[in-house]
């Protein structure tokens, strides 16, 4: 079917394109690639029920990536990889922990969310 092709094809696309986000490192906001990547999911389910199955799987890896980058900002934010509990260094202090979006030491918020 020509419409798997051009599903596939624009999710190849997508792919590549976010090749400068690694290189950059210049990640978006971890809620933005979150967000994303469980549409794409819901995306690839729904083509993989009309038989797309090249749309499917290529919609399945970009969800993936969408979610390595949330990963990364995640790491690059010291936070860990528990998305939703903004646990990590201060960046006001830098001794105190942030817990649920705010410094324990200073009180200053959490302001890279
Ligand atoms: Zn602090």
């Amino acid at each position: 079917m020509w419409q798997d092709w051009v599903f596939a094809i624009g999710s190849v696309g997508f792919i590549v394109s976010l090749i400068p986000v690694f290189l950059t490192k210049s990640y978006p906001t971890s809620v933005t690639s979150i967000a994303t990547s469980a549409i794409l999911a819901t995306f690839a389910w729904t083509q993989h029920s009309l038989n797309l199955d090249y749309a499917a799987a290529t919609s399945a890896v970009l969800s993936f990536t969408w979610l390595m980058i949330a990963a990364r900002r995640q790491v690059q934010d010291r936070r860990g990889l528990f998305f939703l509990m903004h646990i990590g260094r201060c960046n006001y202090c830098a001794k105190g922990l942030l817990q649920m979006g705010w410094c324990d030491r200073c009180g200053k918020p959490d302001t890279n969310i």
